[in-house]
């Protein structure tokens, strides 16, 4: 087979199982609503959980940033693309944190694949929740570490695999809230067992920061947990992109030989960096808009028990709505999409075969009416 043909029958595949990606250009993406071929859409969709994204603060910190630094890095970090900007930022996260030290990295995906790759060996292992996000997951099976999964959120399935024999180091992986469920992990008994068993716990936090905890520090503050390893991104509440990983002196400067995503590939701008540290200051300040987040998070569920979609154990700003079968899942996100709503249909392999999903995400630009009129939508779509 050519490799055309291998590549056609590949789509041919996806597009028999209803699986086939495609993107939609929009005019605008985040915020409360959702601009698409000159249409206005109640974003249901997007992960600006706090709305930042449009926040005029930010967008002149990242305005000012540009006029001082102009618009790119021009290198890797360890070139010339560490700027004062990316200092501060990183200053500021570790404080904010409690860690000794922050580093930045372009994406989440590129932080979790960087700090597994620079870390487990062949004779290590990594214990993941099964779950856990792609670019976890990816980073374990690549690297040359054994890859140990645990049924979701079940510790006594963790403890067993930690205490199997292992000859070099084991890392414990988790997000703090599941980027597809909603549901957070048990972190406080995870930080356990990883240390008894002399394990480091990694925690990915894209969803719990800024969302969670007192100032929005997330998940594992919430639950007075302190992982060795912490990453946390700027593509969800923080609503711009980046990723930090927090950790040790020790770690940090080993990262910084040893992270390839850090050595080889160009620093995000440094206006960037700027309009970060402005998104810091506004979700650090930011609990009216939590208020309100968590007031919708509560709203929706209160409405969801008249509903034909069972109600999961998520409390965060992630609402799955199970529907099953890929088809009906395009067909009701696409009536919705006629009433004006919009929600993406998350497919397998993102999940599960037979769990294809509207996943529902509620920030706090969302009004009690908006609430109100999805709730109504989904009710009539789904009698
Ligand atoms: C979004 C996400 C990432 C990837 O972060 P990006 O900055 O978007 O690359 C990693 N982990 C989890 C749990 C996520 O939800």
């Amino acid at each position: 087979m050519t490799w055309q043909q291998r590549i056609e029958q590949r789509l041919a595949e996806k597009r028999a199982s209803d699986s086939l990606r495609i993107r939609q250009v929009n005019e605008c993406g985040s915020g409360r609503y959702l601009i698409n071929n000159g249409g206005r859409f109640l974003n249901f969709s997007s992960n600006d959980y706090l709305g930042l994204s449009q926040h005029p603060d930010i967008i002149r910190a990242w305005q000012k940033g540009a006029e001082q630094y102009g618009i790119g890095s021009g290198g890797s970090g360890h070139v010339t693309g560490y700027s004062l900007a990316h200092q501060q930022l990183e200053t500021e996260l570790a404080a904010w944190l409690g860690y000794p030290r922050a580093l930045l990295f372009i994406s989440g995906f590129a932080a979790n694949q960087a700090v597994i790759a620079a870390l487990a060996g062949k004779q290590d292992r990594i214990v993941a929740d099964r779950l856990s996000h792609a670019s976890l997951l990816e980073a374990a099976l690549q690297s040359p570490a054994q890859l140990r999964r645990f049924a979701h959120n079940d510790v006594a399935a963790l403890n067993k695999l930690l205490t199997a024999s292992c000859d070099g180091q084991q890392l414990v992986v988790t997000e703090g809230v599941f980027s597809m469920d909603g549901d957070q992990a048990p972190l406080a008994e995870m930080a356990e067992s990883a240390r008894k068993a002399a394990a480091w716990l990694m925690v990915d936090d894209a969803h719990g920061i800024g969302v969670l905890g007192e100032e929005g520090r997330g998940s594992c503050f919430d639950q007075g947990v302190k992982p060795e390893l912490l990453v946390m991104t700027f593509g969800k509440a923080f609503g711009v992109s980046g990723a930090a990983v927090l950790c040790s002196d020790t770690v940090a400067d080993y990262f910084l030989q040893s992270a390839r995503h850090l050595i080889y590939s160009t620093s995000m701008p440094p206006a960037q960096a700027c309009a970060l540290s402005a998104a810091l200051k506004v979700v650090r300040a930011g609990d009216e808009r939590r208020v309100r987040l968590h007031a919708n998070i509560a709203d929706f569920r209160r409405g969801l028990v008249q509903l034909p979609f069972s109600l999961t154990e998520s409390h965060t700003a992630i609402q799955p709505l199970v529907v099953g079968e890929n088809s009906r899942t395009l067909g009701l996100s696409a009536r919705l999409r006629e009433r004006g709503f919009w929600l993406t249909a998350i497919r397998p392999p993102t999940v599960a075969p037979g769990s294809a999903r509207l996943r529902v995400t509620l920030t706090a630009e969302h009004t009690q009416q908006d609430i109100v009129a999805l709730l109504e939508a989904l009710y009539d779509e789904t009698r």
